[in-house]
């Protein structure tokens, strides 16, 4: 089965080539196809992650896989959640997000600093599929007071795992990629399309 990825990163698509690998499935990015990105309007991540995989099913007339995440902070009701690539006005400034996440922290307590990763994946067979494919994985941990590790990327250097006692940038990739909420996902994701197909 070819399967429309409805994304442009290529680590994405390389990580989900891996994932699907034995699953019968060929994954082609959007771009190769000369889909552009479509307008992340909606809410919530699962909408998104449906607005992003209706879209490019539409204009390719292939079954779609879209992903959308974020981090949520409890102590910021749930922000930087849908905005987290974006969170300082920047999109993509992993360093001024940080910055930003770190202020609006300064007088929160260890104790308040919880929050957690979020991914959801989704696949639609087609544009008015009405039962979606869905996948969601959490990775829960705590805002550290400081930048720790230089691996990852993203808030990876707050993201403190706090059984682990490590940043997910302290972590080796293999680690992260087995707690994180991509990770998870990732697994789930891969279940449900085998037992799919
Ligand atoms: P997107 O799903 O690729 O749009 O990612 C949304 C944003 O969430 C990223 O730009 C990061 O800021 C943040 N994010 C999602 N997953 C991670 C992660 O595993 N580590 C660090 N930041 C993440």
């Amino acid at each position: 089965m070819k399967l429309v990825l409805a994304s442009s990163n290529q680590g994405k698509l390389e990580e989900l080539r891996h994932l699907l690998g034995g699953a019968g499935v060929e994954l082609v990015a959007q771009s190769e196809l000369g889909v552009g990105d479509a307008e992340e309007t909606a809410v919530t991540f699962v909408e998104n992650a449906l607005l992003k995989a209706r879209h490019a099913a539409a204009l390719t007339g292939l079954p779609a896989l879209a992903d959308d995440s974020g981090l949520c902070v409890d102590a910021l009701h749930g922000a930087p959640g849908l905005y987290s690539a974006r969170y300082s006005g920047v999109h993509g400034d992993a360093q001024a997000n940080i910055d930003k996440l770190l202020h609006e922290l300064r007088d929160v307590a260890d104790a308040d600093r919880s929050a957690h990763f979020y991914c959801v994946l989704v696949l639609v067979r087609h544009p008015d599929d009405p039962q979606p494919l869905i996948a969601e994985g959490e990775w829960r941990g705590r805002i550290a007071s400081g930048r720790r590790g230089d691996g990852g990327h993203g808030y990876d250097p707050v993201f403190l795992d706090v059984e682990r006692g490590q940043t997910a940038a302290e972590m080796p990739a293999e680690l992260k990629n087995r707690l994180s909420h991509r990770g998870k996902a990732l697994v789930e994701l891969r279940q449900r399309l085998l037992a799919a197909l």
